[in-house]
Order: structure tokens, then sequence, then C-alpha cells
């Protein structure tokens, strides 16, 4: 069968975006801003997506009658999540472009064949073994030594799915915690910081990153992204250019990013790669009022096939996510001086749920 191929598409196209939470909703005001048009997917009723989009579909992603109905209204499709289910992804492949390639959410699905691919490339990540059954924990621990983290090989992200092994844990009750799942066993990496590059490669191949960002979890969360990263330039640049080997392996299409530690070994800092999500990412939220162009943006570019910009930073940032009931800050965030609120319209608060983020640009001293 002759799979569409990815095109140059006209001022008048329509993006078709599957997933409705925040990252679809600024990928399509960005798209807007282009004058591009958007078509949203996705099964919850109350995505923040479909208050700033043209169409929008309420469907389930096994729904093929309203796969079909969207596919025929869009010029490309994209998702804004990596845990696209692989039926949806490949039958919308047989009737319209999707980029990032279905191939990527293959890898980037699955902890083990991420892992896998990393090594492939010679990208450092950390040590790990698999555990595909609760009575090859203990052995893997064995070999990794302890502490470790136990990490489901699909469906987690922030930091769900994932158990701390410490010294006197019961194993029975961290595999129970994990849902029984096959796991990847990790050694805990004692990392100096945790940075990400958002990056993009466009149609021609053409790559562009933003500057490096430093990240603070809370509770496994993404509280705060600074940039640039405390880093020296060489550790920059060679994130930068791990970025670009990925990209380049994938033939990628998009904006990606990379999560990384930042270890010390001897006098020198080294890079583990712990993660790649295929999409637009909340350490790149920073880039909407602290560059020249948003990941957002830069997407949308990419997918449509037009040029990549090439991204400058307007000055030293902080982004800082609006975690939960921390959204009832809003008002306060909405006098300070200087900062930018971006609010998802999310009806209900939940603990852990992002309901928006702040972002603060300082002049570089
Ligand atoms: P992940 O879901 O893999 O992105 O992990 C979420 C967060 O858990 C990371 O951003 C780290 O803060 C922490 N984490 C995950 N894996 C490790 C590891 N092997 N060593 C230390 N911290 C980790």
């Amino acid at each position: 069968m002759n799979v569409p191929q990815p095109a140059i598409l006209g001022r008048d196209a329509t993006i078709g975006i599957l997933g409705g939470g925040q990252l679809g909703r600024m990928l399509a005001q960005a798209a807007g801003r282009l004058g591009l048009k958007c078509h949203v997917y996705a099964p919850e009723t109350d995505s923040p997506a479909f208050d700033v989009v043209r169409r929008s579909t309420c469907a389930d992603y096994a729904d093929e009658e309203a796969l079909d109905r969207f596919a025929r209204d869009v010029d490309v499709v994209t998702y804004e999540f990596e845990n696209v289910p692989a039926h949806a992804a490949s039958f919308l492949a047989a009737r319209v472009p999707v980029l990032p390639d279905a191939k990527v959410l293959a890898v980037t699905q699955d902890r083990l064949a991420e892992k896998t691919f990393l090594a492939d490339l010679r990208i450092a990540a950390a040590r790990f073994v698999t555990v595909g059954h609760g009575d090859e924990l203990a052995p893997a621990l064995e070999e990794i030594g302890r502490p470790a983290v136990l990490k489901t090989r699909r469906f987690g992200y922030d930091g769900k799915g994932q158990a701390l092994i410490r010294d006197g844990a019961d194993l029975a009750e961290v595999w129970r915690e994990v849902g029984g799942q096959p796991c990847v066993l990790e050694a805990l990496v004692p990392f100096e910081r945790e940075v990400s590059v958002i990056a993009a490669r466009g149609l021609d191949g053409r790559t562009a990153a933003f500057d490096v960002a430093e990240n603070e979890h809370r509770d496994h969360i993404l509280k705060t992204t600074r940039v640039p990263a405390a880093i020296g330039p060489d550790v920059a640049a060679a994130a930068r250019e791990i970025a670009e080997t990925i990209a380049k392996a994938f033939a990628y299409v998009g904006v990606f990013a990379v999560e990384m530690f930042v270890v010390r070994e001897a006098a020198r800092e080294a890079l583990l790669v712990n993660e790649i999500a295929p999409r637009v990412h909340n350490s790149g939220h920073w880039t909407t009022d602290g560059a020249s162009v948003s990941q957002f943006e830069q997407h949308i570019r990419a997918i449509a096939g037009w040029p990549l910009a090439i991204p400058l930073r307007r000055g030293r940032i902080e982004m800082i996510n609006l975690i939960g009931d921390e959204v009832e800050d809003a008002a306060t965030w909405l006098d300070e001086p200087g900062a930018s609120v971006h609010l998802y319209g999310k009806r209900s608060i939940r603990p852990g749920r992002k309901m928006g983020h702040v972002t603060r640009v300082f002049r570089e001293e």
C-alpha cells in the first residue's frame, strides 16, 4: 500500500492533532498565529485544546469511523502525547502523513526499545537490566545494586509506574506497586542536575536546538525550568549534539525533547540520557515568551514542511508550573511585573495536575 508522504503544506492547510491537553492547545495556538487551522482529536469531553480550534472530534482512539473522518479533514496528523495507540497511528498513517513517524512511537513507548536505540547510537544512559517477572527482580538488584529505580516498560510519565528500591525494601510489595508488568531496573543516578534539550528537525533534514534548560522536579513532576542551564559550554554542546544524533537516527520531523542527567565523573561533567519525548515538552514552555520562536511554532513549521526558525533566547528565563491548587495563585502572578501567565482552561483541579505556567524573562547580566 502507498503510504501518504509528508509534503510542504499551503497557508490554508489544516493540522490534525491527536490529544487535547495543554500541549495540543498550545500547538493549536501557535498554528493559529501562522494562519493554519487545527482539528483536535481526543476522547476526553473536557479537553482544553477543544476550546481553541476550528474543529474537534471527541471519540475513542479505537473508533475507526471517527479516525477516518478526521483523516479526511486534515493535511497532516501530529500528536501531543507519546502513548498514541499503535493501531490509531498506523490507521491514520495509511490515509494521511503522520509526523513524527509512527516508528518513533514504537521506540519511545517502550523503555527497553528506547534504551536499546540509545545504546546502538553509543549514547550513555543509566545502567539497567530488564525485569520480566517478579522473580527476576532479586537477581536484577544483585547486578545493578541499590538504590535502584524500577520502571514499567510502558505507559510511564511524571514518575508514574516507578518505584525506588532502597535497602530492606519488600520486593514483592515493590513488584505489586508497579502493577506486576514488564520493567527495566535502573541504577539510581547521583545526578548534579537534570537538563533537557528541546530540538527540531525539519522536512529538509535541518535541525535547530533551543538552549539547554535545567529542570527541577517536585514529587516527580516538573516544577521549574531555568535557562540557560548551569553547565559549561562543552557540556551544553554535547547535550545538543546528542539531540541531533537522535533526530538524524529517527529521520525525525518535528520537535522533541531529550531529558538528561548531568553527573560528575572525576573532574568533569558527563551526560546520561534519561528519556526521549517525541513531542513538545513542558521544559520547552519557556520558549513562548523567552525565545524568538516557540517550541510549538517550531513543531508546526516542521510538520508543515516550512523552514525552521533559528531560535534566539531573549534573556535569562524561569518557567514555573502551576500544579494542582497552585492555580489559585494565578491572580498574584497576573499582578507580577514581567511575568507571563498561561492558564490551560482546565475546569477541575486535581493534585499533581498541570493547570498552567508562568514565565519570567530577566535581562542577562
Ligand atoms: P522519568 O519518568 O524516567 O522521566 O523519571 C521522572 C524523574 O524521576 C526524573 O526526572 C528524575 O528526577 C527521577 N529519576 C528517574 N530515573 C532516575 C534514575 N535512574 N536515577 C535518579 N533519578 C531518576
